[in-house]
């Protein structure tokens, strides 16, 4: 009989962050699988849980995933843990969960801290309706591209983010995503803590000095409504007045079309229809 894989929450900072069913976990299975064992030998050692490790991360993640599915499948049990949080959240994890899923493998969640919900419920913007989309990429085109592509869900963005790229991102989520609210939320759990709202171009402005330290999940609203309604004039003037600033014809009308909560085909029709 195979054994099973345990994918175990642990603390984004705060080491006191665990469930006991967390600790009865670690100290029950045969084998824990990590990130970095030297970062998990110190949970482990302020719980007293004495457990064999195994490095697991992604640059040993295809060799090591056939060795712990292997071991699994003689009927060992096994925890997977992270460096920070739940398990394959941005991190490695996910291809074992899938291959021990292919191989028929047990796989029971353990469930705990996460930084996205955490950074989302204490940002202040709403959360009826969440959008998580894992770090930003750090090459600028492709983050503007991805941007592009997420501007139009209809729910509040949380993104992860290394703080030495936070300025450049949020120069590119304010220009895309417009001036919406947004929250840059700081070391949870630990003691420089920390919330800063604003606006993404207020934020910009407060970031452009340099970077924060620490780590960080960018939060940002929807497209508020009040935005939408507040566009006045016509979509002509809008267009020729954001084509002044510098854009080109077709994101000056996706633009003013956001503005005006008109689809884009709807935007095009009113601006060849006032061109005449
Ligand atoms: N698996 C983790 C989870 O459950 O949230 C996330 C791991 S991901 C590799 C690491 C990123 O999560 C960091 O770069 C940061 O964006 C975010 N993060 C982790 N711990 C955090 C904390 N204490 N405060 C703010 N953000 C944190």
């Amino acid at each position: 009989m195979s054994g099973t894989l345990y994918l175990v929450a642990t603390p984004i900072g705060n080491l006191k962050d665990i469930s006991q069913r967390a600790i009865d976990t670690l100290h029950g299975v045969d084998l824990i699988a990590c990130e970095d064992t030297r970062h998990t030998a110190k949970l482990l050692n302020a719980y007293r849980i004495s457990k064999k490790l195994i490095s697991y991360h992604e640059h040993n993640e295809a060799s090591r995933s056939e060795e712990l599915i292997e071991r699994l499948s003689n009927g060992e049990s096994v925890a997977l843990v992270s460096d920070a949080g739940t398990p394959a959240i941005s991190d490695p994890g996910f291809r074992l969960v899938q291959k021990a899923r292919e191989a028929g493998i047990n796989i029971i969640p353990i469930p705990g801290p996460v930084a996205f919900v955490n950074a989302a419920i204490v940002s202040g913007l709403a959360v009826d309706q969440l959008f998580f989309g894992g770090f930003l990429p750090s090459k600028k085109g492709e983050r503007r591209k991805y941007l592009e592509t997420v501007s139009s869900i209809p729910a509040t963005l949380v993104f992860y983010e290394s703080p030495h790229r936070l300025g450049k991102s949020l120069v590119d989520c304010a220009d895309i995503l417009r001036n919406r609210n947004a929250a840059v939320v700081r070391e949870l759990t630990k003691i420089h803590e920390e919330v800063i709202s604003g606006t993404l171009k207020g934020l910009t402005d407060r970031f452009s000095a340099g970077n924060p330290k620490g780590e960080i999940v960018l939060v940002i609203g929807e497209n508020n409504e009040s935005e939408a309604q507040s566009a006045t004039g016509s979509v002509r003037d809008r267009v020729k007045m954001l084509e002044s600033e510098g854009m080109d014809r077709k994101a000056a009308l996706k633009t003013a079309a956001k503005e005006f909560g008109l689809s884009r085909s709807e935007a095009y029709r009113q601006l060849m229809s006032e061109s005449t």
